[in-house]
């Protein structure tokens, strides 16, 4: 379709007034009109040739609506590092409406569009680093198949935005099957609107899960915290495969369907560290790497008392029990796929817990460490991976190995094969955040080529792209570990 032809409908503001407040954006005065994303034009049925569509600046600033567009700031509330803080909602986006194509809606969520009932002491914006951050992270992780929300068009602005420093503001347009999170059942919980809690349990499970549509309320209840739990598991297991860190995983920002969502201080691993805080603000940890998966099961939790009105307690306990062992099935595959292994035998998950030791011990590079696995042949010594980690290890690297040739010899493994399937499985290309760094340095200055040269790289980052190599390199010692603030 054209762009003009876009129509939204919004069956989310038709819940009601329960849910949140219907408000119209605070447009920016020039907007600028920094990227189009073709991948998600495609995936909303927009002609490609749309990109280059002059009006892409005032759609995504809010200065001009999308038809049928009835911008909604959502009502949530949340556990932020532990604590239950009952005064969130959408402080600085609101939900335009929803896109239907090839039988799917889209949420379409413009962000930093200015103050809303639930701002608090904030000011409604975001700014162009934050922005830039979100594009790419969304891009990254659907690269690497991994569930996040994306962005449909990022626009820069002239207004200054004060942060640690002075800014400038800016707007996405984020895209997803649904803003819906775990806050906003804990809101609707804590405040006792019960009647409404049954309203948004129904109006998820019609969108997401049409099969438990007719089953009883407790029921349907049940069927839609076991399907989270079964998303949030796989979504957990992709991110500690992938060596991605969240950083701010309060029930605010997960959502109802498994989407890595809401990115703020995230990180890539370099070297692999599992106690890894990507968080400047996080001084216990409590989103470190490795907790990850302990903190979304803490999350799952917190909802599923929410769910508590509705689902008797050991049926709640049930669903929350089957978060572990998905959660291990997906990781070892995902695992598996990265060391190549077309089978699956016992002794993997230990083969798997080696070599994370040994790469923990050498502060490998954990991405440039795969890269060269999905390349090894046998070869000894093994000079491309000694490379990665310190002669102190080699050693053991060498017995690992050893090991790995037995399993991989046992399930008859064909190199040439092997190489070619575990190049698809380790990326070449990482959302490393000194080069995020990279990208918004140069945007902030007026130089957005950085920023579509690693959007491209992003879109295929198993492929070699032998021109871009330096996006490839692992961080200088100044780019690893950058305190990266909660401020966006
Ligand atoms: P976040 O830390 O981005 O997940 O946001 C937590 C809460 O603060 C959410 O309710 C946001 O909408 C709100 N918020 C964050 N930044 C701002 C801002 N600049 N202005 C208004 N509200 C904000
Ligand atoms: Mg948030
Ligand atoms: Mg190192």
């Amino acid at each position: 379709m054209k762009l003009n032809e876009v129509t939204l409908s919004h069956h989310y503001a038709d819940l009601g007034d329960a849910f949140g407040t219907r408000i119209d954006p605070t447009p920016f005065e020039h907007p600028k009109l920094i990227h189009v994303n073709p991948a998600v034009l495609e995936l909303l049925g927009i002609d490609e040739s749309e990109a280059d569509n002059p009006d892409w600046a005032r759609l995504g600033c809010g200065s001009k609506p999308f038809k049928g567009s009835r911008p909604f700031a959502m009502k949530y509330t949340g556990h932020q590092f532990g604590v239950y803080n009952p005064d969130l909602g959408d402080g600085r986006a609101l939900l335009l409406g929803e896109l239907e194509h090839k039988g799917k809606l889209w949420d379409l969520h413009l962000k930093g569009a200015g103050k809303t009932p639930y701002s608090r002491f904030g000011d409604g914006r975001a700014v162009l680093r934050s922005t830039i951050r979100e594009y790419l992270a969304g891009e990254a992780l659907h690269g690497l198949g991994i569930r996040a929300t994306r962005a449909l068009c990022l626009v820069g602005s002239d207004e200054p935005v004060t942060r640690e420093r002075i800014e400038s503001g800016a707007m996405l347009i984020r895209v997803a099957e649904t803003h819906i999170r775990f806050g906003h059942f804990e809101y609707l919980f804590y405040t006792r609107q019960l009647e409404a809690l049954k309203q948004l349990i129904d109006f998820t499970c019609e969108r997401f899960l049409p099969e438990a549509q007719s089953l009883p309320d407790n029921e349907k209840a049940e069927a839609l915290l076991r399907f989270t739990v079964q998303r949030s598991a796989d979504l957990a297991a992709g991110w500690q495969a992938a060596g991605f860190a969240h950083g701010v995983l309060n029930t605010d920002n997960m959502s109802i369907i498994g989407d890595t969502f809401d990115f703020g201080p995230y990180g890539f691993l370099d070297d692999y560290e599992p106690e890894f805080i990507c968080n400047h603000s996080d001084h216990t940890g409590r989103y470190a790497f490795e907790q990850q998966p302990g903190v979304v099961l803490w999350n799952l939790n917190a909802l599923a008392h929410a769910f508590s009105a509705f689902v008797e307690t050991d049926s709640l306990k049930d669903c929350l029990e089957e978060f572990q062992p998905h959660l291990v099935d997906a990781y070892a595959a995902r695992m598996r796929s990265k060391l190549g292994l077309a089978t699956e035998e016992d002794g993997d998950r230990k083969l798997c817990a080696d070599l994370l030791q040994l790469l923990a011990d050498s502060r490998a590079d954990y991405p440039l460490f795969f890269r060269a696995l999905a390349h090894y042949r046998g070869e000894r010594p093994p000079a491309a991976l000694n490379e990665l980690v310190p002669a102190a290890q080699q050693e053991a690297l060498a017995q690992w190995l050893d090991h790995y040739d037995q399993r991989l010899a046992r399930e008859d493994s064909d190199s040439s094969a092997r190489n070619r399937a575990m190049l698809r499985s380790n990326p070449k290309f990482v959302l490393r955040n000194y080069l995020v760094q990279k990208v918004i340095d140069a945007a902030e200055g007026g130089d957005y080529r950085p920023l579509q040269t690693l959007f491209e790289l992003l879109q295929t980052p198993f492929d070699e792209h032998p021109e871009h190599e330096t996006w490839a390199a692992a961080p200088p010692e100044s780019g690893k570990h950058m305190p990266i603030s909660c401020s966006s």
